[in-house]
């Protein structure tokens, strides 16, 4: 596995496993968030929907009890039959009547049974006794329930069939001392007071009031509401058991409620399944009412957790971004720079050491580029230095194989060379060629008479002679012993012999040095004019062929041959 794998692999790893994370304590913080504000919330709501309702009830009843406690209505309650202690009672509830959210009073009497009632049309003015209540008439058992339930004023959501109206009713006992004398109140249209209180459109939030006996009194699902709870037995109430499925939840209910009741509490909450779902139950006590008001709350609704699990969200994405930021980072600073590494050192090996190593940053990878970058230099300039010396060295050598040491002329190998290039040039291009071969005349008595080692000098001596008599194009060798081969390039027969004879001449006139004395020496040659391509055989059997004729005849002289 290369290091880009592991890199991949390592920041792969750290993604995965900061996410997982992440993600992992996010959802654990966000519920326990999610459940404290539910709870918060749930104690706030319940509050404002108790205060809600409670509030055109508590003016009513208000209102109802000083009513009841009106002298006016005292003395009817004990004067019924007096026309006009009943007259000054009607117009004192008349008064009221217009002082009532729903203008509408009612005030039923235990001595006489007689109920009697008005409305806000005043449909009844004049007629305020509708009817005769009766003990054993069930329509009538409120009536009786509240004479007996010995508490100064109850709320009771009810139908009057009399009246063919479903209202809250606010029952106020009228009272003389201990002495129970009626019933007498005001009721509010149950439809107008669930859309004010209960039948809130908030969604995600169900609310509802109850009894002691968890009877539901108030609910926007008004066919749950259990009416005329206080005349009914308990067993026989619709009660919050329509709504909680679960027992335990039941059974937590009403310890919730006893509890509440008993400390003065003013709200609590519990966790509860309402319709399949779980949902937080604020509870208050409203003792004003003798009622509990029940907020039910879908946490889901109310506390989406879709804003709240963006940041977790963002927090991923933030991290993913580092992470790559993170992975560019390596690829840019290590990883891309340790692959040109790589690939210049195979450039290296594959010999080419033109390297072009960007060096980045001033870290040390930065650094090892630079290094790795100033010392192929030194390579390639030790190479390069190298090959010089070898270009030099070999040069030489090839110099040194084809020059005469004694002389410095070519030998006969260099001057092979050159007589290919020139037959080959001539070929080619054209052009004469001129030959000169030179021989020294009785070369082997001068060795004899003057020593091998004058005989050298003569031969330099002879060499120089040659060599000052040519152009710089044309070329001399020491052909043999004593023997020297001339190749004269682009020349005519006159510039051939002229310079053959300056060569002779040039020799003739040497005075060589010998111990105490001179010698001099002479030479003959044989000289071949080739205007047109020949074989180098040829060539030389030709110019052989005049040195010859020199030799023969006399020497010290120069013989032609034309082709
Ligand atoms: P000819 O006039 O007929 O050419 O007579 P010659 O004596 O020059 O000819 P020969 O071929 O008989 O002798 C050539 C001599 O050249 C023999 C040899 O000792 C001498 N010689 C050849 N190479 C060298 C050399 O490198 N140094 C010296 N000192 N002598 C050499
Ligand atoms: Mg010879
Ligand atoms: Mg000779």
């Amino acid at each position: 596995m290369n290091l880009r794998h592991k890199f991949s692999l390592l920041i792969f790893g750290l993604l995965l496993g900061f996410s997982t994370l992440a993600w992992f304590f996010s959802l654990q913080l966000l519920t326990q968030v999610n459940e404290k504000w539910a709870e918060l919330f749930a104690g706030r709501q319940v509050m404002f929907d108790k205060h809600r309702t409670l509030l055109p009830l508590t003016r009513e009843i208000a209102l109802a009890r000083q009513m009841a406690a009106d002298p006016a209505l005292l003395d009817m309650a004990m004067h019924e039959d007096d026309p006009a202690v009943r007259a000054r009672a009607i117009k004192v509830l008349e008064t009221y009547r217009l002082n009532f959210r729903d203008q509408s009073y009612f005030a039923a009497f235990a001595g006489s049974g007689h109920y009697y009632f008005n409305d806000a049309a005043n449909q009844f003015s004049g007629k305020q006794l509708r009817y005769k209540l009766s003990p054993t008439n069930p329509n009538d058992k409120w009536f009786y329930s509240t004479l007996n339930g010995g508490k100064d004023y109850q709320v009771n959501v009810d139908p009057d069939v009399h009246l063919g109206v479903t209202k809250v009713w606010i029952n106020v006992l009228i009272k003389q001392g201990d002495q129970v004398l009626g019933v007498i109140g005001t009721g509010i249209d149950i439809t107008d007071f669930l859309r004010e209180t209960v039948d809130i459109h908030q969604p995600g939030v169900h609310n509802l009031f109850v009894d002691r006996d968890m009877a539901i009194q108030l609910y926007r699902e008004a066919e749950l509401i259990d009416y005329a709870s206080i005349t009914k037995d308990v067993k026989l109430r619709s009660r919050v058991d329509a709504l909680l499925e679960n027992p335990d939840d039941i059974e937590n209910l009403r310890k919730t409620m006893r509890s509440l009741e008993q400390s003065g509490d003013a709200v609590s909450t519990l966790w509860v399944t309402f319709r399949g779902e779980r949902y937080l139950l604020g509870v208050s006590w409203v003792p004003e009412i003798g009622w509990f008001d029940l907020t039910l709350m879908d946490t889901h609704t109310l506390f989406s957790s879709q804003n709240l699990l963006l940041v977790p969200l963002l927090f991923g994405v933030a991290l993913v971004l580092a992470l790559l930021l993170v992975g560019w980072l390596v690829h840019r600073w290590i990883l891309a720079p340790v692959a040109n590494l790589r690939a210049s050192m195979a450039e290296v090996q594959h010999g080419s050491y033109q390297v072009d190593l960007p060096a980045i940053g001033k870290g040390e990878i930065g650094e090892l580029s630079r290094k790795f970058t100033d010392m192929i230099g030194v390579v390639r300039d030790t190479r390069n230095e190298l090959e010089d010396k070898v270009r030099q060295r070999t040069e030489e050598l090839l110099r040194l194989t084809e020059v005469d040491q004694l002389t410095g002329l070519f030998n006969r190998r260099g001057m092979q060379e050159r007589f290919d290039q020139e037959l080959a040039r001539q070929k080619r291009q054209g052009g004469a060629l001129g030959l000169l071969l030179l021989d020294l005349d009785h070369f082997k008595q001068i060795n004899d008479h003057y020593g091998h080692e004058a005989g050298d000098i003569a031969l330099c001596a002879t060499s120089q002679v040659i060599l000052d008599s040519i152009r710089g194009y044309d070329h001399a060798s020491r052909w043999g012993g004593e023997e020297f081969l001339v190749l004269l390039t682009e020349c005519d027969e006159g510039a051939l012999l002229g310079v053959a004879e300056r060569m002779r001449a040039g020799i003739e006139k040497l005075e060589i040095p010998c111990g105490e004395g001179m010698f001099s020496c002479t030479i003959s040659i044989g000289a071949y004019y080739a205007p047109a391509p020949e074989e180098q055989d040829s060539l030389l059997r030709k110019v052989d062929k005049a040195l010859y004729r020199a030799k023969e005849e006399g020497r010290n002289c120069i013989r032609y041959i034309a082709q």
